[in-house]
């Protein structure tokens, strides 16, 4: 029988991370992202097979929305350090997290969990157990959020890492923005506030446009959740 498409990722992937290393050395911070696709058991296997390779994390591995406990189990065979909470949406979903230190990095967004004076509660909760930040902070996540994570990260002593995606042009010149990002840093900028306008005007030029995610579907074509 034909292995299954994990058991494959699970066999490719760290030999991808072996000739990025061999390739780039060991300066290149190196992240990796799962999902959500993996078994608690696959998972605590996977950051064994990842450790040579020093991740600053591996992310998403199990099904956060499921149960949180799971991380029991890969926080136990593996010091690759875990990060996650993009789908998480209240601080009572990480307690469990935080108190028993099964993850390394928050991953959640300010827009996504409870806005900035909840997110800042969950920092200093996590702050408490030596965990840090990870803001989610892809382009679905606005100028507006963006800027949010930004200022929060700039007043938490946990900061750990800001994820960052250039929005395009048609979405910054809708929100005129003061931070910036150059050689890896992002700066607040001057303006009051969180320094993001909106331009109406410009907006309605581009109207609502449905996006949906991929259509997914294992090797031998069944569907499969994205
Ligand atoms: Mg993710």
């Amino acid at each position: 029988m034909m292995k299954m498409l994990v058991e494959r990722y699970l066999h490719t992937i760290p030999h991808v991370f072996e000739e990025v290393r061999n390739r780039y050395g060991s300066d290149l911070i190196l992240l990796h992202d799962s999902h959500h696709r993996l078994s608690p058991i696959q998972a605590a296997r996977f950051g064994k097979l990842l450790e040579p390779y020093d991740l600053f994390w591996m992310e998403d591995t199990t099904p956060a929305e499921e149960n949180q406990q799971y991380l029991r189990v890969v926080r136990q065979h593996t010091t690759t350090p875990i990060a996650i909470g993009e789908i998480i949406n209240s601080w009572t979903d990480y307690i469990t997290l935080i108190e028993e230190q099964l993850i390394d990095y928050v991953r959640s967004a300010v827009t996504h969990t409870g806005g900035l004076t909840h997110m800042r509660k969950l920092m200093a909760f996590a702050e408490l157990f030596g965990i840090k930040s990870g803001f989610h902070g892809p382009t679905d996540i606005s100028p507006v959020g963006m800027a949010a994570n930004l200022h929060l990260d700039l007043a938490i002593p946990n900061f750990g890492i800001q994820e960052y995606m250039r929005h395009s042009e048609e979405t910054l010149a809708v929100f005129p923005s003061s931070y910036t990002f150059k050689d890896g840093m992002l700066h607040p900028g001057n303006k009051p506030g969180l320094g993001v306008d909106f331009d109406e005007k410009l907006a309605a030029r581009y109207p609502y446009q449905a996006a949906p995610l991929p259509v997914d579907r294992l090797a031998d074509g069944t569907l499969h959740e994205w």
